[in-house]
C-alpha cells in the first residue's frame, strides 16, 4: 500500500457502511511488504472483538490481530462471498468481499485486498494492464463513463445503467452536459477543467438526470488518463448519494438510538446536552436529569437469562415512554440505568415525574406470562444548580441515586452537596480503603432500636464509618459495594466483627446492662466457608454471651434453600440471634421464612418512609408484621422518622423501630454516655 494510510484511506474511501457497520465486524486483509497477510484495517467493534476488550482503543496497528483472526476465520461458515473493484482516488483495488457467520447470527466481513493495480495516472500503461484496467471498470459496481475533451460520452460502464437507467450504447457520443442541471453545467466546466488540466478532481453537489427524467444528487470524481503528459481521456465516477444519504440517515439513526429499546442512548444524550447547554448558556431556565436505577436487575438477569432481561427492558422502556411529558427525553445510559431530563421544570414537576415512575413500577411487568416485580431508585440532579455539564450532572444525579441505595431504595432523591464524596474515582477509593483498617480510618457507629411500647432501647446495630484522611467522610453505600467487588469486604467483616464483639467484652467487664448489637453481614462474607467459625471463634475468644450478639443479613443472601439452611442452623448453634435485613425488597419468596431458624425481621425503610400517606405500603408493613408474629419472630421497623410513623407501627404491633426520630447512628461514647451509662 506504499505509504497511503490505510485506515484513513478505506474509512474515507471504501464503503464507509461497511467499515464503520454498528453490528459487523469489517477487517480488512492484505498482503504487508514481504508478501505476508496480515490484517491492515479492522473497525472498532472487530477490534474489541478480537482483543477481548470491552471497549476499542483507537489504534493504527492491527498486527497483533492476525493470529487471532485467522483462527476464527477458519471456524466461520461462509455466507456470501463477493468480488468487487474500487477505483478510488488514482488507485485501482480488487476486493474479495466475504460475509461469514458465526452459529450465533453475528457476522463478520473479510475484506482481502487482492491486488493493487498500479495507478492510473501512468505513462507507460502496458496494453495488458490496459486491458486489465477496463475489466475492472466494466465490472465496477460504481458508475463510471469516459469522456473526451469536448465532453462526448465515449464509454459508459453497466454500473451507469442500474443506477441512472441509460443505456451506456445510447449514450456513445452524446454530451454528458445533457444529463446535467441546466444551472449546473457552468460548475460542472469548471471542476472538469481541472481534470482536463491533467489533476484527479472530486466534488459533491451535483445532479445527474435519470433516464425517467428526475434528477440525483451525486458525488463526482474525475480521473484523467494520461499517456506521453496528455489526457487521453478522462474517467468519470459517477455515485448516486441519494443512497448513501439513505445510510447516513440510517447510520445516524443507529448511532443515537439504543438497540435494543430504540430510545436515545448515551451518545445522543451528549449531543443533545451540547444543544442544551447552548441554549441555556445566559437564560434563567433550568434542565433536570431523572437517573434512573433499577433495583436489583442482576437477579432479573441472573435467573431469566439474557433474554429474559433484554424483554423486560424493552418493557421497561416502553412504560417510560408511555408515561414521559411531551418535552421530555429518554435515555438509556446503558445496563439497567435510565436518564429522563426535563427541560424548564419546576421541583414540584420534576418530584411528580418521579413520583409517576415509581408508581409505574408497583405494577408488574410479565414474562412468559408469570409476574416480575422490579423496583427502581431515582436521583435527580439540576443544572445550573448541580452542575454546568454532562459529566457533572450525571456524577451528582448518580451520588443522589447511591444515596437513595443506601437507604433502602425504591424512591427518588434530589442532590444534595453532602452527598458529595470527594474521591475522584472509584479506583483509588478502592486503593484507600485497602488501608483503610492500618490507618486506623475506620469506625463503628450505633443506632439504637427502640421498643415502641416502652420506648426502652436493649439493642443496636453497628455501622460502620470511614473517614479518610485525605477525602473525608464517605458513606457505606459507596465504599461497601466497592470493599464487596474488590473482596476487600472479607477483611473488613471480620474487623467488624471483632470490634464490636471487643466492644461488648468491654461492656460486660464493666457491668453495664446487657445489650445486643446487630452486625451487617455482607452476602459474600456469609457465603464464605469460614464464616461460622469465625463467629464462633470470636465470641469464644472475648469470652462474650453469644446472644448479645445479631447477625444481620440481607434477604438477598438467602436464596440457595440448603447451603443458606445448614449457615443459619449452625449458626443457631451458637446461640446467636439471626435478622433479615430490608426485608420486602428482595426477590425471595415467603416460604423459606418457614424453614430457616430467623428472629427478627427488620422491615425496609422504603416501606416505612410513606406509610402514612400511602395505604399500599401500609398494607404491606402490616402484613409482614403479622406474617412475622405469626412464624414467631421480632419485627424491627427501619428509618422511621416521623411520630406518625411511629404511631401506626405501635398499633399494628411492631415490637421496636429505628431511625431518624429517636437518633442517628453515634459514637460510641455517645452510646455509653446516653444510653449505658444510666439505667433507662
Ligand atoms: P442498612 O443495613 O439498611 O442500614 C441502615 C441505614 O439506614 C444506615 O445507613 C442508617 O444510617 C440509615 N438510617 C437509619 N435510620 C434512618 C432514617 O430514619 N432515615 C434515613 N433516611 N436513613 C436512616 P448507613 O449507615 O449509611 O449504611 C448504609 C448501608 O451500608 C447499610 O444499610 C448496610 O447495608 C451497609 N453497611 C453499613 N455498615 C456495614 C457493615 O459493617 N458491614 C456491611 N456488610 N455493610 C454495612
Ligand atoms: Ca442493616
Ligand atoms: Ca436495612
Amino acid at each position: 500500500m506504499g505509504n497511503i494510510d490505510v485506515e484513513d484511506y478505506f474509512k474515507n474511501n471504501v464503503e464507509p457502511y461497511i467499515f464503520d457497520h454498528p453490528f459487523n465486524m469489517s477487517i480488512l486483509i492484505g498482503k504487508d511488504k514481504n508478501g505476508d497477510f496480515d490484517v491492515l484495517y479492522a473497525n472498532k467493534l472487530a477490534i474489541s472483538y478480537f482483543r477481548q476488550e470491552s471497549k476499542a482503543t483507537a489504534t493504527k496497528f492491527f498486527g497483533d490481530l492476525w493470529v487471532p483472526v485467522r483462527k476464527k476465520i477458519q471456524k466461520l461458515r461462509i455466507q456470501r462471498n463477493y468480488k468487487t473493484s474500487v477505483l478510488l482516488k488514482a488507485d485501482l483495488f480488487n476486493l474479495d468481499l466475504q460475509r461469514r457467520t458465526e452459529e450465533s447470527g453475528r457476522e463478520f466481513i473479510f475484506i482481502e485486498l487482492r491486488n493493487q493495480l498500479n495507478t492510473l495516472v501512468n505513462r507507460d500503461v502496458s496494453s495488458e494492464l490496459k486491458r486489465e484496467y477496463r475489466s475492472v471498470i466494466e465490472n465496477n459496481l460504481d458508475p463510471i463513463m469516459s469522456i473526451d475533451e469536448h465532453y462526448q460520452v465515449t464509454y459508459a460502464n453497466a454500473a451507469v445503467h442500474t443506477a441512472f437507467g441509460h443505456c451506456g450504447k445510447i449514450l456513445s457520443g452524446s454530451s454528458i452536459l445533457d444529463l446535467l442541471k441546466r444551472e449546473e453545467i457552468e460548475a460542472f466546466k469548471v471542476f472538469l477543467s481541472r481534470a482536463l488540466a491533467g489533476e484527479s478532481v472530486e466534488r459533491e453537489g451535483l445532479s445527474f438526470v435519470h433516464e425517467s427524467g428526475y434528477y440525483l444528487p451525486v458525488y463526482l470524481k474525475a480521473i484523467p488518463v494520461l499517456a506521453e503528459d496528455q489526457v487521453q481521456e478522462i474517467h468519470l465516477i459517477i455515485r448516486d448519494t441519494s443512497i448513501h444519504q439513505k445510510n447516513n440517515e440510517k447510520l445516524l439513526y443507529l448511532s443515537y438510538h439504543d438497540q435494543l429499546t430504540g430510545i436515545w442512548n448515551r451518545h445522543a444524550m451528549k449531543e443533545h446536552f451540547k444543544k442544551d447547554s447552548e441554549y441555556l448558556r445566559g437564560r434563567e431556565e433550568n434542565l433536570s436529569f431523572i437517573h434512573l436505577d433499577l433495583d436489583r436487575f442482576k437477579l432479573i438477569n441472573e435467573s431469566l437469562g439474557q433474554d429474559g432481561a433484554d424483554d423486560i427492558l424493552k418493557k421497561i422502556a416502553e412504560r417510560l415512554r408511555v408515561i414521559c411529558p411531551e418535552t421530555a427525553r429518554l435515555y438509556r445510559n446503558g445496563g439497567d440505568e435510565f436518564v429522563i431530563t426535563l427541560q424548564n421544570a419546576s421541583a414540584t414537576v420534576t418530584e411528580r415525574v418521579a413520583q409517576t415512575i415509581l408508581a409505574e413500577f408497583q405494577k408488574p411487568f410479565y414474562y412468559n406470562r408469570l409476574e416480575y416485580f422490579i423496583s427502581v431508585s431515582i436521583g435527580i440532579a439540576v443544572y445550573p444548580e448541580d452542575g454546568k455539564t454532562l459529566e457533572e450532572l450525571l456524577r451528582r444525579s448518580e451520588q443522589a441515586l447511591a444515596f437513595v441505595k443506601e437507604r433502602g431504595r425504591s424512591h427518588y432523591r434530589f442532590y444534595q452537596e453532602e452527598m458529595n464524596s470527594s474521591f475522584p474515582d472509584e479506583a483509588l477509593m478502592e486503593s484507600h480503603l485497602r488501608r483503610a483498617i492500618e490507618l486506623e480510618e475506620l469506625s463503628i457507629h450505633y443506632q439504637p432500636q427502640v421498643d415502641l411500647k416502652t420506648g426502652m432501647i436493649s439493642s443496636f446495630e453497628a455501622l460502620l464509618r470511614w473517614n479518610n484522611r485525605k477525602f473525608g467522610f464517605v458513606s457505606p453505600g459507596q465504599f461497601i459495594p466497592i470493599a464487596e467487588e474488590s473482596g476487600l469486604i472479607h477483611e473488613i467483616g471480620n474487623w467488624v466483627l471483632d470490634q464490636v464483639c471487643k466492644q461488648l467484652k468491654e461492656w460486660q467487664e464493666k457491668r453495664f446492662r446487657p445489650v445486643r448489637v446487630a452486625v451487617n453481614i455482607s452476602p459474600k462474607q456469609f457465603r464464605k466457608e469460614t464464616f461460622v467459625d469465625r463467629v464462633k471463634a470470636k465470641i469464644e475468644h472475648y469470652g462474650i454471651c453469644p446472644s448479645s450478639l445479631e447477625v444481620e443479613i440481607t434477604e438477598s443472601a438467602l436464596t440457595d434453600m440448603t447451603e443458606t439452611l445448614g449457615i443459619l442452623n449452625e449458626l443457631k448453634k451458637i446461640g446467636v440471634f439471626i435478622s433479615v435485613d430490608d426485608f420486602g425488597t428482595g426477590y425471595s419468596s415467603l416460604s423459606y421464612l418457614k424453614q430457616y431458624p430467623i428472629d427478627i425481621i427488620k422491615i425496609d425503610r422504603s416501606f416505612i418512609q410513606d406509610i402514612e400517606s400511602d395505604a399500599k405500603n401500609e398494607a404491606i408493613a402490616k402484613t409482614i408484621i403479622n406474617l412475622a408474629h405469626n412464624l414467631g419472630m421480632e419485627v424491627v421497623a427501619e428509618g422511621v422518622e416521623k411520630d406518625l410513623q411511629a404511631q401506626i407501627l405501635l398499633e399494628a404491633n411492631c415490637q421496636k423501630a429505628q431511625g431518624f426520630l429517636y437518633s442517628r447512628a453515634v459514637p460510641v461514647e455517645e452510646l455509653v454516655e446516653k444510653y449505658l451509662a444510666c439505667e433507662l
